[in-house]
């Protein structure tokens, strides 16, 4: 199997930490060139880039705000003047601001819209162009399990991963004849900032009884479905959700 990524060039957002750090590393770690960009924490993606520059991978930090427009082609120059083009975006920067819908605020349906939902939708339609000049793309984009099932709390999250899911297909259909495919992952449980800062042990303990595998998920574990998707092996795979959750989601 093909997973070999030399010469290839990838864009990961909000890859100082988490699930986007273990992405890019991955990337990194199967030969593409991974642009980690981050939206605050500079020393954070210096880190990430340090990482992988010591196994002797290829590896540039980035700042811009996915959320913010303005900021995607400052993140597409950069990209291209450093490496000479993009070949895959992976779409993994996320917020949550959780509440019950009836006290949910406007701010947090619009934060979580703007940066889950539109931010991507932008980013990618600003990455296509690129990619469709090499007639060669990957855009792979991380969803959620709650963009499945929703969740109570998380309507605004639920909504945009949900969205997520539409948008990936509608860009495989429309950049099929292109030689780019779009695919978007749901992670289930993983163990980031994200779950830790949210949960308690006893909400941990409460998602644990539903995950036939009975754990957490690691980082890695997203990274290693990115890799695939990302490679040439996958070439002939689009328009498809794919479940990293432990078996949550499979009744
Ligand atoms: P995390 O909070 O640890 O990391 C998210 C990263 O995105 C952070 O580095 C943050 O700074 C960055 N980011 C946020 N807003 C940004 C913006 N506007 N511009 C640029 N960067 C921005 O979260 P994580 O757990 O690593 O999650 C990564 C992705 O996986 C998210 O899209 C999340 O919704 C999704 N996900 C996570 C889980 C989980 O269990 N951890 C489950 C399902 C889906």
């Amino acid at each position: 199997m093909q997973l070999d990524l030399t010469g290839r060039v990838a864009i990961v957002t909000g890859a100082s930490r988490g699930i986007g750090r273990a992405i890019a590393e991955a990337l990194a770690a199967s030969g593409a060139a991974v642009v980690v960009n981050y939206r605050g924490s500079e020393a954070a993606a210096a880190e990430v880039v340090e990482a992988i520059t010591a196994k002797g991978g290829k590896a540039l930090a980035v700042q811009a705000d996915v959320a913010d427009p303005a900021s995607h082609e400052i993140l597409l120059k950069a990209t291209t003047e450093a490496f000479g083009r993009v070949d895959i975006l992976v779409n993994n920067a996320g917020i949550t601001r959780d509440n019950l819908l009836l006290r949910m605020k406007e701010s947090e349906v619009d934060d979580v819209l703007q940066t889950n939902l539109r931010g991507v939708m932008l980013l990618t339609k600003a990455v296509l162009r690129p990619m469709m000049k090499n007639k060669w793309g990957r855009v792979i984009t991380i969803s959620s399990v709650i963009g499945l099932t929703g969740n109570a709390g998380q309507a605004n999250y639920a909504a945009a991963k949900a969205g997520l899911i539409g948008f990936s297909k509608s860009v495989a259909q429309e950049m099929a004849s292109r030689g780019i495919t779009a695919n978007a992952i749901c992670p289930g449980f993983i163990e980031t900032d994200m779950t830790r800062n949210a949960m308690s042990e006893e909400l941990i303990n409460k998602a644990l009884d539903r995950i036939p595998l009975a754990r957490m998920g690691q980082p890695a574990e997203i990274a290693n479905a990115v890799v695939f998707l990302a490679s040439d092996a996958a070439g002939y795979i689009t328009g498809q959700t794919l479940a990293v959750d432990g078996g949550m989601t499979m009744y």
